[in-house]
């Protein structure tokens, strides 16, 4: 048995070649994504094993990947968006993903920055560059056992992030489009305006849907505390970016933890001359009270992991049951 795993990047290849030699399967590890154009490399193999933001080709590339005799699509992240499901069914194609690598990865990183942000310690590192050593009053920070979160979404991360702030003693509460008993009991549930109008720290865990696009704008900004900090881990769509920068403008919400952001497909994972960087993204960055990370949450040691041998095993499973 062979599979071809697309974008494989370094940090992944140990974990490739860990699961190859115990399972005896070779594994194909390509640098490219898949595409028309890489498809060939992939001539021999039952399956492939991917992760990639744009999509995997027309109607043609599908008819072509059956011709093959390529079986199996093993997306090794949560979204398949970039897979056409229905040219897949059409071909015979099956396709599995890994819904849940590392929550708590994810969890981790919310709740450092918010953290962070919490403590003001981009705003000291601002004040200390200007020589500034004095106590601030307007730089007081409050502790976190004292504080309300809410989490809006409260499924794998979100739950994992309820955890982690009850264990730091916070009150935490969330709303959800349905009530998920296994949080019970470190949720109190509510609706959306609560959770907008009583956080210090807001935390976002929705998937990006018509629903969610753009949830949080100019009114939620409007009717969240002063001293609120919003987290999004989760898509930047979920957030109106203009209305985000207004806000921390005019000191309607404390900070802002940005591991997304709705425009990042332009330049995340890429290198980008510095002076061609989008112009919302610059007036952000500059802001001390806010933290962006380039959708890194993730990436941790587990996470790429389970990502890899999840991705394989889910291939390999459906191919030896088969036979
Ligand atoms: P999940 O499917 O386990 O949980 C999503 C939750 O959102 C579910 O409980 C669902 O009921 C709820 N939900 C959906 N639509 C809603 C709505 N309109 N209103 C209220 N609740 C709603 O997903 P997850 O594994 O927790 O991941 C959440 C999101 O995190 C993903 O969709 C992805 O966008 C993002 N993510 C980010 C990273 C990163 O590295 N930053 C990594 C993985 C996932």
């Amino acid at each position: 048995m062979q599979i071809a795993a697309y974008s494989v990047v370094p940090a992944e290849k140990p974990y490739f070649k860990r699961w190859s030699k115990e399972h005896q399967v070779e594994v194909k590890l390509i640098a490219a994504p898949l595409s028309q154009a890489t498809l060939d490399e992939a001539a021999g193999c039952v399956g492939v094993c991917v992760q990639q933001p744009s999509a995997l080709g027309d109607a043609a590339f599908y008819r072509r990947f059956a011709q093959m005799g390529l079986k199996y699509i093993g997306v090794r992240s949560a979204g398949i968006d970039f897979v056409d499901l229905a040219a897949c069914q059409k071909n015979g194609i099956k396709v599995t993903n890994v819904p849940a690598y590392s929550p708590r990865a994810i969890a981790e990183m919310g709740l450092t920055q918010a953290l962070a942000l919490l403590r003001r310690l981009g705003e000291y590192r601002a004040e200390m560059a200007q020589g500034k050593f004095s106590l601030n009053p307007r730089l007081i920070s409050n502790e976190i056992y004292k504080l309300t979160v809410g989490l809006i979404g409260l499924g794998h991360i979100g739950g994992e992030t309820a955890r982690l702030y009850r264990a730091l003693g916070a009150r935490v509460i969330a709303y959800n489009r349905s009530h998920k008993i296994q949080y019970e009991s470190v949720v109190e549930y509510t609706d959306f305006a609560t959770v907008i109008a009583q956080s210090d720290i807001i935390s976002l865990h929705t998937p990006l849907t018509p629903a969610t696009n753009g949830m949080i704008g100019e009114e939620e900004f409007r009717k969240m505390k002063d001293s609120a900090i919003l987290i999004n881990m989760s898509r930047g769509g979920l957030v109106d970016t203009p209305a985000l920068i207004t806000a921390l403008q005019h000191g309607q919400i404390a900070g802002a933890g940005l591991d997304t952001l709705a425009n990042e497909a332009e330049f995340f994972r890429k290198d980008v001359p510095v002076d061609q960087l989008p112009a919302d993204y610059q007036t952000l960055a500059a802001m001390p009270n806010v933290i962006i990370t380039p959708h890194i949450a993730f990436y941790t040691a587990t996470a790429v992991k389970n990502m890899v041998n999840i991705g394989l095993d889910n291939i390999y499973r459906q191919e030896i049951k088969k036979n």
